[in-house]
């Protein structure tokens, strides 16, 4: 059967068994995070039900691995891995051990009453005693129509300098970053140690960033910055060959020659459909109570990947959670009446915790 009518015929079967019915456990988001809860889940006889959320022009079901063409970091796959396959496959594993996938979103949530009620985007409305959220974040764009093609099309254009700044295909270039703030400092300097020269694009006449990291590009002599500077469009058929800046003082247009561009201009987590449920970062990011734990502000709602991670951002560390999330939620239904106490059933979360685990800021 072909892949896309046997994942038609997922859904439709998913959806038939999820429509008006109480669930253990419900599952939001389809990136790793997600699928890593689910296989988890699942194997502990949860019988998860994964929302993994619908096609649009921000979001694509697997989350931002589909972005990437070929992942070198996540352990196991020596010869790397396209970003698609790798997020399918976890998706593949976890449906085998059980869970049920539908692709639509959850728009709506009230946490406010139990079980929980979600509301999905067909208009199903779904009963959950526990929830993982694992819907990520998504990377700002520039909005350039070349910008998105090339970007969708592994041609040479990124938001991710640490992921895909290794590739070959950005080896010893003049690389291009856009932004100013504390990120776009990093990856300039994180290419540094792959391109002939980076060019920090920036429309204003300072850097956002903060001092020691504004002071390490402009003193790093293998970055140069464009001030005052937008791009206005992306050039290239199949890869990446310059970009059209505009000086946004004078209006001055002119082509930069580049082989790679890097889009360094923050992240949006996706938890709009969360606003007044569920404690939330000013910048909209999910709070978890404990260091190294997932249980959020609500109980019973436990929290995954980049959408509570806004600092390590990466597959591996979303798969992590998922696992994290996936345990706790076992363990708190369990305390709940629902299935075995699982085996972590170890120490209690120690109180008065007040250690940053990374030593970041
Ligand atoms: C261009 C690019 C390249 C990258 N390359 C690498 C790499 O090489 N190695 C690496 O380790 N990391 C890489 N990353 C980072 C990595 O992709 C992320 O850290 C990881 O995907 C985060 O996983 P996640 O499960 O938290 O969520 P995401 O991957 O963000 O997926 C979440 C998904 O959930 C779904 N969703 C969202 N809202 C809803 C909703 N309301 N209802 C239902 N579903 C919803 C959407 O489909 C969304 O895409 C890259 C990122 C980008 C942007």
């Amino acid at each position: 059967m072909a892949g896309g009518e046997r994942i038609a015929r997922e859904h439709r079967k998913a959806k038939g068994m999820a429509t008006g019915a109480r669930e253990t456990l419900v599952i939001i988001g389809s990136g790793p995070a997600a699928w890593t809860a689910a296989l988890y889940a699942a194997r502990a006889n949860l019988n998860p039900l994964v929302y993994e959320g619908e096609p649009s022009r921000e979001m694509i079901p697997g989350g931002q691995l589909m972005w990437t063409t070929e992942v070198e970091n996540f352990p196991g796959f020596p010869e790397g891995i396209s970003g698609q396959e790798l997020v399918m496959r976890m998706r593949e594993q976890a449906l085998r051990f059980g869970a049920r996938a539908v692709m639509e979103n959850i728009v709506a949530v009230d946490f406010g009453r139990r079980p929980f009620l979600l509301k999905a985007s067909g208009g199903a409305e779904v009963e959950a005693q526990a929830v993982i959220v694992a819907t990520g974040a998504r990377a700002n764009w520039l909005g350039l129509p070349n910008e998105e093609r090339l970007a969708r099309a592994g041609g040479g254009v990124s938001a991710c300098a640490v992921c895909d700044g290794a590739l070959p295909a950005f080896r010893n270039k003049r690389l291009a970053v856009v932004g100013g703030g504390d990120s776009a400092a990093e990856e300039a300097m994180y290419l540094t140690k792959y391109a002939s020269e980076v060019v920090l694009i920036h429309r204003r006449d300072r850097l956002r960033a903060s001092p020691i990291m504004a002071q390490r590009v402009l003193t790093n002599p293998k970055i140069r910055v464009e001030w005052n500077t937008v791009v206005v469009d992306v050039h290239g058929e199949d890869f990446i060959t310059g970009l059209r800046l505009r000086n946004v003082i004078t209006g001055e247009e002119r082509d930069l020659e580049v082989g790679g561009l890097f889009v360094a201009i923050g992240h949006t987590p996706n938890t709009a459909f969360l606003e007044g449920q569920i404690e939330l970062t000013p910048s909209g990011y999910i709070v978890t109570k404990h260091p190294w734990r997932c249980a959020t502000s609500v109980d019973g709602v436990f929290a995954a990947g980049d959408v509570m991670d806004d600092y390590y951002r990466q597959a591996i560390t979303a798969a992590g959670t998922g696992c994290m999330a996936a345990l706790e939620a076992e363990r708190w239904l369990a305390h709940q009446g629902v299935g075995e106490v699982p085996v972590l059933e170890t120490a209690e979360v120690p109180t008065g915790i007040d250690v940053d685990p990374m030593g970041g800021d």
